[in-house]
C-alpha cells in the first residue's frame, strides 16, 4: 500500500502520543498505536515493516516462547524489533512498529519477532505478511472472546498469506494443519516414559479426521487433543516431524532433539511438559533459522523463563510457589492440576485464575469450569483447594463435583482470607495460582501468607 498524506498525519500524530505519554512517565502501550489506527484505518498496510517479521502465535505458551527467542537472539548479538510488553493485537502491534521506526516510518531493524493474538487474525494478517508464522498449540480458550477453536482456525486460514513458513507443533493435529499447501516444518516430543501414566482430559478438541469424518486412531495421546495420530479410513494425521525431542533426562534437567542436522542435546529451563514444548519450539524455530547448535544451547544455559509464570520462593520451612494457570483455558488449568499432583508432596493450593478482566465486562459464562480438570486434584497430596475470588463458590462447586473430599476443599473471597485458612501444620508446600490479570490479589494471598509462616517460626 501506498503512503499517502493520512497516514504520515496518522504516524506523526502517533509519536507524538507516545512522546507525551513518555514525558508524564506513563506506560502506554498500545496508544499511540490505537490512535495511528482511527486516523488511518490501514495504518499496519502502510506502515513499512522490517525485512523479516516473526509471527509467534498459540493458545498456550506463546509469550514464553516469544521471550525464550527474544532471549537466546540478544545472547547471540542479533538485533530485533519485539513487543515483549504483551501488546499483541493490532493496536500493539502498530505502536511497537512506530516505536521501533524513524520520524519517517522506516524500520529501524531487519528481524522483528511479534507475539500474535489469533483472534486479531483479520486485523493484523491482510497487513502484515510474515516470513514465518509459528504456532505453539491451538485449543479451546476462553470461550466469549474465541468462540470455537475451529473458528480460530478459520480466521488465520483465511487471513494469512501463502508465502509464510509454518513453524508449527507437530504433535497437535489443529495447529500442524494449518494453512493447507504452505511451507511447513513441525517439531514435537516423541513419546516419552512419562506418556504412559497420562490421565485422560475432559476435553479434546480434535476427534476424528476433518477429510473423512472417521475416528482418529491415536499412536499416543499425551493429554487432551496432544499427541500422534492418524486416520484408518484415508491416511490424514500427524505430519513428519523434523525436530523431534526424543529423550528427557530430568535429574540432569537435559534433553535430546533429533533434527536435520543430527541428534543434539540442550538444557531444560523447567520441569513442567509445556516448559519442555515452549523450548522445543524455541530451539526449533531458531535452528531452522540458521543459528548454529552452539549458538542455541550456548545462550539455553543462561536462559530463564519469565519468573512472574512460575516462581518458587522458600520461606521458612515451607515452598511458596507463584504460578500461572490461565483463567478461561482449560488445558492451560487442568495442564496445572496435572504438574503439581505429580509433584506429590503435601499441597494447598490458592486458586485465583479468575478473570478480573472478564468481570469488567460483565461475564458470566463459568461454562470453562467443566472442561477443566477437578478430577485431577482428587489427589491425596492435594490438603487443601482454597479457590478465592467474586465466584470462589462457583469453584468450590465445581470442586467437590469432581469428587474432592469437603473437608479439603474451602472457598475465601478475599485473597487474604485464603491465606488465612492455609493449615501450615499440614502442607510443605503453597502454590498460588493466579490468571493474567489477578496478578495483583495474588500478590496480596502471597505476602499475608508469607507473613502467617514468619510469624508461625517467630513463635
Ligand atoms: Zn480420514
Amino acid at each position: 500500500m501506498k503512503r499517502n498524506f493520512r497516514f504520515y498525519f496518522a504516524l506523526f500524530f502517533a509519536k507524538c502520543t507516545a512522546l507525551v505519554l513518555k514525558l508524564i512517565g506513563r506506560k502506554g502501550t498500545s496508544m499511540p498505536g490505537s490512535w495511528a489506527i482511527i486516523l488511518c484505518p490501514d495504518f499496519l498496510g502502510r506502515m513499512p515493516l522490517p525485512k523479516e517479521v516473526v509471527l509467534v502465535a498459540g493458545t498456550n505458551g506463546k509469550t514464553t516462547v516469544a521471550n525464550l527467542i527474544e532471549d537466546i537472539l540478544t545472547a547471540n548479538g542479533v538485533d530485533y524489533l519485539c513487543n515483549r510488553g504483551g501488546a499483541n493485537v493490532n493496536t500493539g502491534l502498530a505502536s511497537t512498529l512506530i516505536a521501533g521506526s524513524t520520524f519517517f516510518g522506516r524500520p529501524k531493524h531487519d528481524l522483528a519477532i511479534f507475539e500474535f493474538d489469533e483472534r486479531s487474525a483479520p486485523l493484523i494478517l491482510p497487513y502484515i505478511k510474515p516470513s514465518t508464522f509459528l504456532c505453539t498449540n491451538l485449543c479451546r480458550d476462553a470461550l466469549d472472546r474465541n468462540a470455537n477453536v475451529d473458528f480460530i482456525v478459520k480466521l488465520i486460514n483465511e487471513n494469512l498469506w501463502q508465502g509464510a513458513k509454518l513453524v508449527v507443533n507437530g504433535d497437535d493435529l489443529i495447529a500442524s494443519h494449518l494453512a493447507p499447501g504452505s511451507q511447513r516444518v513441525c517439531f514435537g516430543i516423541s513419546q516419552l516414559p512419562r506418556d504412559s501414566g497420562s490421565r485422560p482430559n475432559l476435553v479434546r478438541d480434535i476427534v476424528c479426521c476433518p477429510e473423512c469424518d472417521t475416528p482418529l486412531s491415536y499412536d499416543f495421546l499425551r493429554y487432551n487433543h496432544i499427541g500422534r495420530a492418524h486416520c484408518p479410513q484415508c491416511g490424514w494425521g500427524t505430519h513428519p516431524i523434523a525436530y523431534d525431542c526424543t529423550a528427557v533426562d530430568m535429574d540432569a534437567m537435559e534433553f535430546t532433539l533429533r533434527t536435520p542436522h543430527g541428534e543434539e542435546a540442550y538444557r531444560l529451563p523447567g520441569a513442567n511438559i509445556t516448559d519442555l514444548y515452549n523450548t522445543v519450539t524455541a530451539v526449533a524455530f531458531l535452528r531452522d533459522r540458521g543459528l548454529s547448535y552452539q549458538q542455541v544451547a550456548g545462550a539455553l544455559q543462561g536462559a530463564q523463563l519469565a519468573r512472574s509464570r512460575y516462581d518458587v520462593e522458600k520461606v521458612g520451612d515451607k515452598e511458596v510457589i507463584f504460578c500461572l494457570a490461565k483463567g478461561q483455558s482449560p488445558i492451560a488449568s487442568s495442564r496445572v492440576f496435572d504438574f503439581i499432583t505429580r509433584q506429590g508432596g503435601r499441597a494447598a493450593i490458592i486458586l485465583l485464575n479468575y478473570d478480573s478482566h472478564d468481570q469488567a465486562h460483565s461475564s458470566e459464562n463459568i461454562g470453562w469450569l467443566y472442561e477443566v480438570d477437578y478430577e485431577f486434584l482428587r489427589n491425596d497430596c492435594v490438603k487443601q483447594l482454597i479457590p478465592t475470588g467474586n465466584r470462589c463458590y462457583d469453584y468450590q462447586v465445581r470442586a467437590l463435583l469432581a469428587g474432592m473430599e469437603p473437608s479439603r476443599v474451602h472457598a475465601a473471597p478475599q485473597p487474604e482470607e485464603a491465606a488465612a485458612l492455609v493449615d501450615l501444620d499440614n502442607v510443605d508446600k503453597v502454590y498460588i495460582l493466579h490468571a493474567v490479570f489477578t496478578v495483583p490479589d495474588a500478590r496480596r494471598a502471597r505476602d499475608e501468607l508469607v507473613k502467617r509462616i514468619n510469624g508461625k517460626e517467630a513463635c
